[in-house]
């Protein structure tokens, strides 16, 4: 048992957050790896519309009476989001738990806590989280420079992160960027983490929706197959570094940068969506984090969490033994 505030609050077994991931966040998903003792999380804006979100809500209840949450992220879009609406149905069909990303999440998160909801909002720099602590969240997911999607701009590695977080922070905080095994896992609990958020290893198991050859795409590559896009736009996304995101790299190193317009049909969600519909690896823009590196297996969610419970306690038991300690695990509390 790996018992921690994070597990307290949301009512789990395992501190493992399936973090928002648009296309992927689906009920199935969802489903699976609330089922498994971790926490799902349904994306909002992988729904067409608030009404659809409501059926997705319903659909992941026929598949798991299990605590899962909703994520909704605010971040630049060609197509601006109903977010009030999506936010509205999520909490009339009955949604607790949130995921908050993104730019001016304020008025959302005072939205979701005047519901009396739990909000777990995701952010990429301690003067972010502590504002976001003073707006009332739950708990804060501090996402470091290894992670998938955007990193923000500060280029903090997941380490100094969390180390910062576990000083500066009152609420408790899960470690998000760069973990996909037992080792960060356990490491992320050593910095003083409430658990983990996990996007790209998620992706990677028999449960998510994505084509099964970008799951043996993500297999065969290394720590050193994503790349930033956006970085001088001011909205830098980690991505697969594929053919399209070195595109979109030339793009920006022109002779006096680029606009969003010269690299908008390259980048858009929906020519990203084929690539996992298609399994094509260079249709579009895809996001993955540098634990594409750690992950060399297609697990089912209850292979994958059940693994990393039993690891994980086993290192901090080897651990615990190394310093000469008894008594509890030192995550118990
Ligand atoms: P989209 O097609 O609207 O945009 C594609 C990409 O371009 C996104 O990374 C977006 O942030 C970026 N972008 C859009 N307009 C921009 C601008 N004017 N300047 C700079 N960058 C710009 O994105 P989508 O795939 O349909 O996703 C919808 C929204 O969800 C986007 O804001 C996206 O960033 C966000 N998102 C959410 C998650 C999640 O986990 N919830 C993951 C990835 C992206």
């Amino acid at each position: 048992m790996l018992t921690t505030p994070l597990t307290k609050l949301l009512g789990i077994r395992i501190p493992a957050v399936q973090g928002g991931m648009q296309w992927v966040g689906v009920p199935r998903l969802v489903a699976a790896v609330s089922e498994a003792g971790g926490l799902g999380v349904l994306t909002a804006l992988t729904q067409p519309s608030p009404e659809a979100l409501r059926a997705a809500i319903r659909e992941t209840r026929t598949l798991t009476s299990k605590p899962f949450g909703v994520n909704i992220t605010l971040l630049p879009s060609i197509n601006p989001p109903d977010y009030e609406g999506y936010a509205r149905a999520a909490v009339e069909e009955g949604v607790r738990i949130f995921e908050t990303a993104g730019n001016n999440p304020g008025a959302l998160i005072k939205y979701f806590k005047s519901n009396g909801c739990i909000v777990l909002h995701k952010c990429t720099a301690i003067r972010h989280a502590k504002s976001a602590e003073r707006l009332g969240v739950d708990v804060i997911s501090i996402d470091g420079l290894e992670c998938a999607g955007h990193p923000g701009e500060d280029d903090i590695g997941g380490l100094v992160l969390m180390a910062r977080a576990a000083k500066e922070l009152k609420v408790p905080f899960i470690a998000s960027g760069g973990i996909a095994d037992a080792r960060g896992f356990a490491a992320a609990l050593a910095l003083g983490a409430a658990g983990v958020n996990m996007g790209t290893r998620f992706m990677c198991t028999v449960e998510s929706p994505i084509h099964q050859n970008i799951k043996e795409k993500i297999v065969a590559s290394t720590e050193r197959d994503t790349v930033h896009i956006f970085r001088t736009l001011h909205n830098t996304a980690r991505v697969f570094k594929n053919k399209v995101a070195m595109e979109v790299v030339a793009i920006e190193r022109r002779p006096g940068g680029a606009k969003f317009e010269d690299v908008k049909d390259l980048v858009s969600g929906a020519r990203g969506r084929k690539v996992y519909e298609l399994g094509d690896p260079d249709y579009g823009i895809w996001s993955a984090g540098i634990a594409v590196g750690l992950i060399d297996d297609i697990p089912t969610c209850k292979e994958l969490l059940e693994r990393l419970e039993k690891q994980v306690a086993e290192i901090i038991g080897g651990l615990t033994r190394v310093v000469g300690a008894s008594g509890s695990c030192p995550v118990s509390n």
